[in-house]
């Protein structure tokens, strides 16, 4: 399969901004791809909001955005308090804040969350960021939970099994207050990037996926 390079004729420091409405969402659906990219381009800006946390979760996604971001990049981490499971309710001032992340930041890439997610909080912050964002490469990253609704998304980032390790280490290190919930497991973590990695052949057998709605091309 052909592979396009995100960042092929940019000459200063590719920006990324990785949205989320939980902690530990950024992470699931889209930590190996940041790993990979991170590594290809150190110099990579990043711009991550978490919209909906409490003391020990903030504490939880800080330690892993660290882990992931390094010093630099781990220092562009916000982490809000809007309410848990009422972010339809709640679409004015989150809206509002998505104005202020416009105005200070401009991403090559957004990565968010998949614009027709069954999780209602997801789904708003997918909808606001297509809303807010109008004029970027938005990629809508999965993830596996209860509501269920994976779809089939058609762009995959193909990630080693070293760095899915590292991922899933991450995850299973820092997210202490998780560990208790039935599908927090490895095995979750390594199920959806092997079907993925299926889809794109990808060359270790892993891969994270993405929905893209508008891809501007060029040769
Ligand atoms: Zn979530």
């Amino acid at each position: 399969m052909l592979a396009v390079n995100l960042f092929s004729g940019l000459s200063r420091a590719p920006r990324c901004l990785f949205l989320g409405a939980h902690s530990d969402d950024i992470e699931l659906g889209c930590g190996g791809s940041l790993l990979e990219l991170l590594a290809l381009k150190p110099e990579l800006e990043v711009d991550w909001v978490v919209f909906s946390s409490n003391d020990v979760r903030e504490a939880e996604t800080r330690a892993a955005a660290l882990q992931l971001l390094g010093e630099k990049n781990a220092a562009r981490v916000e982490v809000l308090r809007f309410r848990n499971s009422f972010f339809p309710q709640q679409a004015t001032e989150i809206k509002e804040y998505f104005e202020s992340i416009k105005n200070r930041f401009d991403p090559d890439v957004v990565f968010t969350h998949f614009r027709d997610d069954l999780h209602q909080d997801h789904r708003t912050i997918g909808e606001l960021t297509w809303n807010t964002f109008r004029n970027h490469l938005i990629l809508e990253y999965e993830i596996p939970k209860y509501d269920g609704g994976l779809g089939s998304p058609g762009v995959f980032m193909p990630i080693s099994k070293q760095t899915l390790d590292r991922k899933i280490s991450i995850l299973m290190d820092t997210f202490a207050s998780q560990r208790s919930k039935g599908w927090f497991t490895e095995e979750t973590f390594r199920a959806l990037p092997r079907l993925r990695g299926i889809e794109c052949n990808a060359a270790e057998g892993f891969a994270e996926a993405f929905y893209c709605r508008k891809l501007s091309l060029t040769a």
